[in-house]
């Protein structure tokens, strides 16, 4: 078998199991990638830990927290600021390589101060895992990021954490999913008791119960296993549970959904697994389980039709767009997501928004825990990081051979935060200028206008969360040496008007509207500012007949 190889600083590295000669179909019959979605605080950092931890990938359990602290990174600028505010905003991809399958993990920056790039990153997922606090269920930004899955029809599993706290009703929890986000669920395991009484899980394919035990030092749980129908089970969880695990069962048996992969591969059903990240319970079920159910990387829609992943010629589009990660090399990075065909490092590719323009991928770079490793083959379903001299916008295709392709484009996001940007400096405004025409570019952030050229009032910068405007500052700052004001709006909902006919005549048609501000994109198409639904939820009432209104254009 031949082996992939790596170069890590310097050194050509074997990287395990990738055979460079297989055929593509096997590359692609392993893989699997996810993206995981969840609302700060409910273990995302954990669970993503705990996963690479059965890859073999990191050596200590620590080492996930540790980066995002900036531990080992504080190298660089942007590092400072993941450290600053403990958050990830520079990680992309972590690899590892599981029971001969090759997994991706997508990952989602997860903080309140939530970016595009979350939303982004879910266009090159090809399944998603929810992760749920099971004290809190379901929260705004699960909420959020699970439209844009739905969107996608994306499948999903669901794994309910920290069930060594004290709970919500499991039944209520899966209730939840089912009534908020129209899923049907499919519980693989089921809870017996929480917090101090959580005794561990029935995997009811196996109708085995797996123990929760605790060791001495609280923090790892070992496993035990017994038969649903052993008598020593009665002794080991109690009469209590005992009694309210079987009556469960044949609730869930009889009325339950019953597992349809269809429905689960086109994101109406969800396989629901229920532990403790915290103590790494139930995290090896739920893996073998998504190894099963995942669905490996996926064709798609072209304008040349669907394209297959075995199809030989390469594809991929860009879904993120980074730079400056380390400042010894002021780098600028594309990631792409391969849809078809094979990667090799030095491939020449055609770009398709560059009039299928010839460039030569010499220096693809993966992200793999601290190390960059520069990338020599790669196939659907991973992620490499190209240089970026300013080649690539988000959404866009490269490809090889001779028919043109072009992926549809990844949408925008309505954005909820709205500020003016100021240049307190005007001798700087060449730079400020030039600046901020990259960085709307690169869709660091989206830009409006206000809608009459009100002096000196600023471009309106649009975002789905403050972070955007925090990285838009410091990048202004540190690369074009410009300093710039905020200004924060008190609006949080937009609307763009993109008809009946012509947008303007309609908004024209209103007569005079209230509680609302007016400015235009960059298209200068209307774009409405709400301070709340509400006043949107009035404005619809009024003159919905008359106008035609988009969360996003
Ligand atoms: P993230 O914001 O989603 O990445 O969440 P973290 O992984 O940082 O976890 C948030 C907090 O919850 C941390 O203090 C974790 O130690 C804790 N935590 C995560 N998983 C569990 C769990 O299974 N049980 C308990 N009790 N705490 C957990």
């Amino acid at each position: 078998r031949a082996k992939m190889c790596a170069e890590v600083g310097g050194e050509t590295v074997e990287l395990n199991g990738t055979d460079v000669e297989a055929p593509l179909g096997d590359e692609i019959a392993r893989r699997r990638n996810l993206a995981i979605i969840s609302h700060p605080d409910a273990g995302k950092t954990t669970l993503t830990e705990k996963l690479l931890l059965y890859g073999g990938a990191i050596q200590q359990a620590g080492s996930v927290r540790a980066r995002r602290a900036g531990h080992k990174l504080a190298r660089s600028d942007w590092m400072k600021m993941e450290q600053e505010r403990g958050i990830s905003i520079t990680s992309t991809v972590l690899t590892f390589n599981y029971e001969d399958h090759h997994i991706n993990i997508l990952d989602t920056p997860g903080h309140q101060d939530f970016s595009e790039d979350t939303y982004r990153t879910l266009s090159a997922a090809d399944n998603v895992v929810m992760l749920v606090d099971a004290a809190k269920g379901l929260e705004p930004q699960t909420r959020k990021l699970f439209e844009v899955c739905q969107m996608r029809e994306l499948p999903t599993l669901t794994f309910i954490n920290k069930m060594d706290r004290p709970a919500m009703n499991p039944f209520e929890l899966c209730d939840e999913i089912e009534q908020q986000f129209d899923l049907e669920t499919v519980p693989a395991v089921w809870p017996i008791g929480d917090g101090e009484n959580f005794k561990g899980v029935l995997k009811r394919s196996e109708r085995v119960v797996y123990l929760f035990e605790k060791n001495q030092k609280g923090k790892t749980a070992t496993t035990k296993k017994v038969p649903m129908d052993d008598p020593e089970l009665l002794s080991l969880i109690g009469q209590n549970l005992y009694d309210q695990l079987f009556e469960d069962v044949e609730i869930l048996d009889e009325m339950g959904h019953t597992l349809d992969t269809e429905k689960l591969l086109k994101g109406d059903q969800t396989v629901v697994y229920f532990g403790s990240a915290m103590t790494n319970f139930g995290v090896q079920i739920f893996l073998d389980d998504f190894l099963d159910l995942g669905r490996a990387p996926a064709e798609r829609s072209s304008s040349i039709g669907t394209i297959d992943p075995t199809r030989d010629e390469f594809s991929g589009f860009v879904f993120k767009l980074q730079a400056n990660m380390d400042p010894r090399h002021r780098d600028r990075l594309a990631f792409i997501r391969i849809v078809s065909g094979r990667y090799e490092r030095g491939m020449k590719v055609l770009h398709s928004r560059l009039g299928a323009r010839q460039i030569n991928l010499n220096q693809a770079q993966k992200l793999f825990a601290d190390d960059r490793e520069s990338v020599q083959v790669a196939f659907p379903g991973d992620i490499v990081g190209l240089n970026n001299p300013g080649l690539f916008s988000i959404g866009d295709t490269i490809y090889s051979g001779s028919e043109k392709v072009v992926f549809p484009g990844i949408p925008s996001f309505s954005p909820e935060m709205f500020a003016y940007l100021r240049n307190p400096n005007p001798s700087n405004y060449k730079n400020f200028k030039k600046g901020l025409q990259q960085l709307l570019e690169e869709g660091a952030v989206q830009l409006l206008r206000t809608k009459e050229d009100q002096g000196n009032e600023g471009p309106i910068l649009a975002a789905v969360g403050q972070l955007q405007f925090d990285v838009v500052q410091q990048r202004l700052r540190d690369e074009y040496g410009v300093e710039s004001k905020l200004e924060l709006l008190g609006y949080s909902v937009a609307r763009w008007v993109l008809g009946p006919g012509d947008p303007w005549s309609a908004l024209e048609s209103c007569g005079r509207l209230f509680n609302v501000f007016f400015a235009k994109d960059r298209w200068n198409r209307p774009v409405l500012l709400f301070k709340n639904a509400w006043n949107l939820a009035k404005l619809e009432e009024e003159h919905g007949d008359k106008l035609e209104l988009k969360p996003w254009a």
